[in-house]
């Protein structure tokens, strides 16, 4: 979405509020392309007391695999987009505001992306007790045990035939 930012720079109180999506289908992530779905934004664009601010929520789910059994899984994903957006920056640095440049043409698909890529989890779960793969014979561990005998170390061995008997 290509906004014209100049009546928000300078309208006191301009609210815009923003329902769309994000086509990501195209994007790669960890040597996929797990974004199936639009990414759908929810929030607003507003100038208040002269401050102009992008609060919005992405809502997305990827297809990716279980890091662990490597299952395919629908992960669901949200983050927050918050951003002050100015015209021009003064002396002082400030990683706060984001400075935009072609104010006619602000971008916020850019944005969008550019904080999703920034936020997204490096790894996926399908779930928090996920046994993962035998790294032996590589059974899924979450359908029951495989018959791989175990080399236990032999102090354990010993506390193990305890514990059995
Ligand atoms: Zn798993
Ligand atoms: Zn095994």
């Amino acid at each position: 979405m290509i906004i014209d930012l100049e009546p928000f720079l300078n309208v006191e109180g301009l609210v815009k509020e923003l329902d769309y999506t994000v086509d990501l289908s195209g994007e790669e992530f960890l040597g996929g392309k797990p974004f199936n779905a639009p990414v759908s934004v929810k929030g607003i664009l507003s100038n208040h007391s002269g401050i102009v601010t992008v609060d919005a929520d992405a809502d997305f789910t990827m297809s990716v695999c279980c890091d662990r059994c490597a299952k395919p899984i629908d992960f669901p994903y949200d983050i927050a987009i918050n951003h002050t957006l100015v015209a021009s920056l003064n002396d002082e640095e400030n990683d706060d505001l984001l400075l935009v440049e072609d104010i006619k043409n602000f971008n916020l698909d850019e944005l969008v992306t550019d904080d999703i890529f920034l936020n997204l989890p490096s790894k996926f779960l399908c779930s928090e007790d996920c046994k993962g793969l035998c790294p032996k014979c590589g059974k899924d561990l979450n359908d029951g045990p495989c018959s791989c005998r175990k080399e236990i170390d032999p102090r354990l061995a010993a506390l193990t035939q305890l514990l059995d008997n």
